[in-house]
């Protein structure tokens, strides 16, 4: 049974770009930045700014049920920071009584203390970037935490009464074999999380890695053998009642029967609303994308020049593209069918779109069921899914709706 499809046009998501970490991994291409400690408060005072200004003109009928801390690394900032960030969410929006209130959290940047705070603040749910068990690997990744600071920010999450944890992993490491794998999935079952998101390493321009690469210090990724890790982690999680329902995830399911999704990254891959707070944040409202400036310096500057904009632009925006109506559909295909248990719905389409999916896209839609990518199933309502053979084979379809 698909996994609380609701789908409100004004029930929107808030996410919060910190970007700001320790020290750079070797793979990481995200927009985050180290050594610049001395920027940190200004930059809070900034977002809390950028807040206000978006807040003061948000349509009054928005109702806020996910936020989600992201960076870069949350946990990084002081507790007051997070608390200053929160009130100023509070003072603007409405929220839904049970919103989700996510933080990601690195296992070398926190202790049991801040776990408590991010409770009483209202953070219900942790998302750990544990990425590997085996220390090894841990060295070659570059984090600055050991496979000890994983199992204590587990135990510490729990103590501080966290009921709701994810552990992202990174698998196809240069040099690792099924094995390593393998260990590193019983590790995190161990911890019995109520979340696995699960991510093959990609090397990208820019990185150390990718410097390694050419230098021949490290080997390619195999697809192969990312391939094997996939299917290994498919079958030793369902052993393990994790529900498989997007591409890179997995949940437990509740006492309800309802799965521990993240239900801010639903928001998105139901293509639905959200509004980016941050440098280098994007969102996705009034059928605008929006982008922000990407360096905290710039971001600091631009909301310097504090006038009010008409709503969803803030003073640090570069870039905004109106999407059309067909755009859109093909967005909500292309995301949508990453839910391997929702895929994407004919009623729920057809009401959001006024459109029948199979007149609109009905030529792509049958190609990729005869090559066996895709499928209809009947569940609450007729539901497009992507078959077990497309797991693997998913950029095949997503590119038709690009
Ligand atoms: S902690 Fe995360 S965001 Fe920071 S450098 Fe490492 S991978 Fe990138």
């Amino acid at each position: 049974m698909p996994n609380d499809i609701l789908i409100l046009v004004n029930n929107t998501s808030i996410y919060i770009h910190i970007p700001f970490c320790e020290k750079r991994c070797h793979y990481c291409d995200f927009n985050t930045y180290s050594g610049l400690d001395y920027l940190v408060k200004d930059y809070i005072n900034a977002l809390c700014q950028e807040i206000d200004l978006i807040g003061s003109v948000c349509p009054k009928d928005f109702l806020i049920h996910t936020i989600y801390f992201g960076g870069g690394t949350p946990s990084i900032l002081p507790v007051e920071f997070i608390e200053q960030i929160l009130n100023h969410i509070r003072i603007n929006f409405r929220l839904a009584d049970q919103i989700e209130i996510s933080l990601e959290a690195n296992p070398g940047t926190i202790d049991l203390q801040k776990f408590i705070s991010y409770r009483q603040l209202g953070i219900n749910r942790l998302s750990l970037g544990a990425q590997s068990f085996d220390e090894r690997e841990l060295a070659l990744l570059g984090r600055i935490h050991s496979k000890d600071d994983i199992i204590h920010a587990v135990e510490w999450g729990r103590k501080a009464g966290f009921s709701q944890i994810n552990l992202d992993l990174i698998f196809g490491l240069p040099g690792q074999h099924l094995n390593n794998w393998e260990k590193n999935l019983l590790s995190a079952l161990k911890l019995d999380v109520e979340h696995l998101s699960l991510y093959g390493l990609t090397i990208e321009p820019g990185t150390i890695f990718s410097e390694w690469l050419k230098a021949g210090k490290i080997n390619d990724i195999s697809d192969d053998f990312q391939a094997d890790c996939y299917e290994l982690a498919g079958e030793l999680l369902a052993q393990n009642q994790y529900e498989h329902y997007e591409i890179s995830n997995w949940g437990k399911r509740n006492e309800q029967g309802k799965i521990l999704s993240c239900r801010h990254n639903e928001q998105y891959w139901r293509n639905l609303p959200y509004i980016g707070f941050g440098a280098g944040a994007h969102g996705f409202v009034n059928k605008l994308r929006i982008a922000n400036v990407l360096h905290p310096r710039a971001y600091i500057q631009q909301l310097k020049n504090l006038r009010s904009l008409e709503f969803p632009y803030s003073p640090a925006t570069i870039e905004s593209r109106s999407i059309s109506k067909i755009e859109e559909m093909n967005e909500t295909l292309m995301l949508g069918l990453r839910l391997l248990i929702e895929g994407v719905g004919w009623s729920d389409f057809y009401q959001r779109f006024d459109e029948d999916i199979n007149l609109v896209f009905g030529e792509k839609i049958q190609a990729l069921i005869d090559k066996g990518l895709l499928e209809w199933v009947e569940t609450d309502q007729k539901r497009l899914r992507l078959t077990r053979k497309a797991y693997l084979l998913g950029n095949i379809v997503f590119r038709e709706f690009v």
